[in-house]
């Protein structure tokens, strides 16, 4: 492969007037000013950002850009959205699946997101989602990282094949195991759920991704459970509890207990803001919860968290475009981290934070790790900066609002 120089970038840490030298898909050099070999492929970065790409660290590929099939939902609540789902899915064929998810992974590339770990609904016994994602992933190979987690959407213990579909799920070649304990019929299968699904992941060498507690109830509390069964079974760095809605409304004391309980455990959070902040607190008066889990806190206590986009255009959500810079916007706001360190943070939350929930050791801007920038050394997408042709008379014909006259330096360190 051509070798490729990146001139006059600037990088996430704040450095400016950087030049890359890629060499066989991984990044060999960085530094300014750096000479050209022959025959090397020369970008110029013009100044902007350059950035590892984004990692959608939570999704839903099988059910994406399905919104309106077979209707819309009503109540916009989480509960109708899965009885929606439902009703979807005796209609659902392989092939449209793969092709809206297809669909997206353009969508997904065409806006610098190349990995994405999806949950797979295992709830239909024809595994036909299963199937076509397993066929997404393989036929996306080249571009996107693709992971999949198998997710028993109706209840491991509710739904009677649940436990065998899923079995078959992994079988197939699934990656991770999926849950989702404040679906069970109680809070004591609930509970069991997280603890039948550690001991598989744990037997098979799996990672643990579950949707865990995405509910308003204070008292919805399975992420203790999967915290303390991650430390039981030695699966420390593995295991992510996805949306953790409930603590937003869980009493501080609790709370001040269940943090450091997390982070023993090396549990990662997903926080996933544009469904949660329009799914959350419909039961609600006013004040009206936020319902996004606590993200600066639990970054404080040490736990690794991860912004996801979760759902674009489906029974859940309407709207999305796979765009992860509106994604970290939503959660920048709802979590009101406004300094220019926490908005630094929300920016890792959809790249390296992201990228280590789905345990990927090639993402990041350094010598020796993949040129992901560009896709293994390999250009995948261009797009022109945005740009307004304006017709204001005495004003220039266009403008540029990406570039802030006189903005400061960034502040020191992170
Ligand atoms: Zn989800």
């Amino acid at each position: 492969m051509r070798p490729t120089l990146i001139r006059h970038a600037t990088l996430v840490d704040g450095r400016r007037d950087q030049d890359l030298r890629i060499v066989d898909g991984r990044i060999a050099e960085i530094g300014p000013g750096l000479a050209a070999t022959e025959g090397a492929e020369l970008i110029d970065a013009r100044g902007w950002l350059l950035s590892a790409p984004f990692v959608d660290a939570h999704f839903h590929l099988d059910s994406t850009l399905s919104y309106g099939l077979p209707r819309v939902n009503r109540s916009g609540t989480l509960l109708e959205g899965i009885a929606l789902w439902g009703e979807l899915k005796p209609a659902l064929t392989q092939q449209a699946l793969v092709e809206r998810a297809l669909a997206y992974c353009d969508w997904a590339v065409a806006r610098g997101l190349l990995a994405i770990r999806s949950h797979v609904d295992v709830c239909d016994d024809r595994l036909l989602a299963v199937e076509a994602l397993l066929q997404v992933r393989e036929t996306v190979k080249p571009w996107l990282d693709l992971q999949l987690v198998a997710f028993p959407q109706d209840g491991l213990l509710r739904s009677p094949t649940a436990l065998a579909n899923l079995r078959r799920a992994l079988d197939r070649g699934v990656d991770v195991v999926g849950g989702i304990p404040h679906f069970e019929r109680t809070m004591a299968d609930g509970a069991e759920s997280v603890r039948l699904l550690c001991e598989l992941a744990a037997e098979r060498g799996l990672r643990v991704d579950m949707h865990c507690d995405e509910s308003d109830d204070p008292l919805s509390r399975h992420v203790e459970t999967l915290a303390a069964q991650a430390h039981r079974l030695g699966l420390h760095g593995r295991v992510t509890g996805s949306h953790l809605t409930s603590m937003h409304g869980m009493d501080d004391y609790y709370v001040s207990k269940l943090l450091p309980l997390m982070a023993e455990a090396g549990l990662h959070a997903v926080a996933n803001p544009l469904i949660n902040i329009t799914l959350q607190g419909r039961h609600d008066g006013y004040p009206r919860r936020r319902g996004m889990t606590r993200v600066p806190e639990l970054m404080a206590a040490g736990v690794n968290v991860a912004f996801g986009h979760d759902c674009v255009m489906d029974p859940w959500y309407a709207l999305g475009s796979g765009d992860m810079l509106e994604v970290a916007q939503m959660g920048l706001h709802v979590a009101q981290m406004t300094s220019q360190a926490q908005m630094r943070a929300c920016f890792d939350a959809v790249t390296t934070n992201a990228a280590r929930v789905l345990g990927l050791e090639h993402h990041g801007v350094e010598v020796g790790k993949a040129a992901d920038l560009v896709r293994r050394g390999r250009v995948v997408a261009r797009c022109a900066p945005a740009e307004a042709v304006l017709d204001l008379p005495g004003r220039p014909a266009a403008v540029d609002w990406t570039r802030q006259p006189g903005a400061g330096a960034p502040e020191a360190g992170r």
